[in-house]
């Protein structure tokens, strides 16, 4: 989708700051990040979210989540602990239209999340 900033994020067409690649899979750096450490992974084929994913999907949300887990063990945050959060939706927070895992780590997350 030529309006979607995470496509053309995964086309090469924006500069991100990029952290990992995998088979129709990314992770970049966030630009506005919440913690020490802030990732975002997506697949390079357009999801608009968590709701559009099927089980057609399944392979790419495993290529997702593996590279999620792979990122915040070169961030070296994967044995002091992180979280991994998809916003769906108004209510949920979400502001890109575009599926993608938030990677976020190096300091103590509360829980409830604000
Ligand atoms: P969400 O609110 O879950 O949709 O998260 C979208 C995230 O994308 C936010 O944390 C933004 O800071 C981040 N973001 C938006 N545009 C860019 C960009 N061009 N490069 C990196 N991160 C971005």
């Amino acid at each position: 989708m030529t309006d979607c900033i995470f496509c053309r994020i995964g086309s090469g067409e924006i500069p991100a700051k990029l952290a990992a690649k995998g088979d129709g899979v990314l992770a970049f750096y966030d630009l506005n990040p919440q913690a020490p450490v802030h990732l975002l992974v997506i697949p390079t084929r357009h999801l608009s979210g968590a709701n559009a994913v099927t089980a057609l999907d399944r392979i790419v949300w495993s290529q997702v989540m593996s590279l999620a887990i792979q990122v915040a063990r070169e961030q070296g945050i994967a044995d002091s602990g992180y979280r991994l959060v998809v916003n769906q939706g108004r209510d949920g927070g979400q502001s890109v239209e575009h599926l993608h895992v938030h990677v976020l780590g190096g300091r103590r997350m509360a829980w409830p999340p604000g």
